[in-house]
């Protein structure tokens, strides 16, 4: 992968920790936001003025923008994954996540004929992309990762991991054993609020994680995907961080496919009450951000998870995404076993076959093979 040097993210990031966004958001005029949205190419002026609240009331012209956009870039194609979860041992305690350490809940790693076993249910439902995914514990090490990838690829035509970050070096072996696609969300790009969340464990690492997409990228994944959980910090200066690091991967490695995720926190074990302060992302703010991701990011894969609901998945379709995942479980072996413990719950609870169906009746077609990855080889 060719890598274009220059400054690390974190120094990008560092200048716009400086900027007042409430201020700036505030101060945007009708005027700001009429001439964005008809320009080809957004600066970060633009980029505040279409995130900032007043920018809603644009919703139809953002949303026809950003339909027109997708088709011309992705044409009708909607790409299918599914997740497969491995193993819950974790060794980190993130306030949000159903998988921390704080959470007493019997804990299981599977055998390598258990993921076997998994990736068949899976594979059997027609899913050719699988996204693997672990906590983070001794048990999952590196060799175990390859190891499972390995199984993966007798499955599905494509892998991607979505686990603790790694080394560039240890990201090399993953992918010289069949992983292409690398998912590492930020969480929350807010350095105060991510020191409060991530109370301990390896996690708490701010700096190691934002880096992740470059070892990554340097390492040669031919895919990264990132993103912020919404809800864990003021929304609207989450989704411009991001933006600005997808950005920013996209200028760095020539060549790889980008793809950006805002999914929205969910309840863990049946409960919403949150030990801190959670902020509201409405379905409204979801779409505005969707769409200006797009208007921002013209080639930029958007990404739907079962997070969201059949209404809200079935609404925004058209608007923006290129890839959703289906026929979930967020458990582990939770396709071949009835399982409590989940990561979060997840909200659609659809067949692959039912969601299938709802694409092709909105003129979609649904896809199991990446077409950019075959056009690119
Ligand atoms: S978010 Fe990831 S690292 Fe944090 S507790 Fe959950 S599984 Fe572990």
């Amino acid at each position: 992968m060719i890598v274009i040097s220059r400054k690390s993210f974190a120094d990008i990031l560092d200048k716009y920790y400086q900027w007042d966004f409430d201020r700036l958001f505030d101060e945007v005029s009708y005027e700001d936001i009429e001439r964005a949205i008809f320009k080809d190419y957004l600066d970060d002026g633009d980029l505040i003025a279409l995130l900032s609240p007043k920018a809603q009331s644009y919703i139809e012209y953002l949303a026809k923008k950003s339909y027109r956009i997708t088709r011309q870039f992705f044409g009708n194609v909607i790409f299918i994954y599914a997740p497969l979860y491995v193993s819950d041992h974790c060794v980190n305690a993130c306030l949000y996540c159903g998988f921390s350490v704080f959470e007493k809940f019997k804990r299981r790693t599977l055998s390598y004929d258990e993921v076997s076993k998994e990736a068949k249910i899976l594979a059997d439902k027609g899913i050719r992309h699988v996204l693997l995914l672990t906590g983070e514990s001794k048990l999952v090490g590196v060799d175990y990762i390859v190891n499972v990838v390995r199984i993966l690829k007798e499955y599905f035509d494509e892998v991607s991991i979505e686990i603790y970050p790694m080394d560039e070096e240890d990201y090399r072996k993953v992918i010289e054993n069949g992983a292409e696609g690398l998912t590492v969300y930020q969480e929350v790009y807010d350095k105060d609020i991510y020191d409060k969340l991530h109370v301990f464990g390896p996690k708490k690492n701010y700096l190691y994680r934002l880096e992740t997409p470059d070892r990554g990228g340097r390492a040669g994944f031919r895919e990264i995907n990132i993103g912020a959980l919404l809800g864990l910090a003021p929304v609207r200066r989450e989704v411009f961080f991001a933006l600005k690091h997808a950005q920013y991967l996209f200028d760095t490695y020539p060549g790889l496919e980008v793809g950006i995720s805002f999914p929205r926190i969910r309840p863990i074990h049946g409960s919403s009450n949150f030990s801190f302060k959670v902020y509201e992302v409405s379905d409204i703010d979801m779409v505005q951000f969707i769409t200006v991701s797009r208007l921002f990011l013209n080639r930029v894969a958007i990404n739907i998870s079962t997070r969201e609901s059949p209404e809200f998945r079935d609404n925004i379709v058209l608007l923006g995404p290129t890839r959703m995942s289906a026929g979930s479980s967020t458990a582990v072996g939770g396709y071949s076993e009835n399982v409590n413990s989940s990561q979060f719950e997840i909200s659609d609870e659809r067949t692959v076959e039912e969601f299938c169906s709802m694409l092709k009746a909105k003129s979609l077609m649904p896809t199991f093979v990446n077409w950019v990855r075959e056009f690119n080889g």
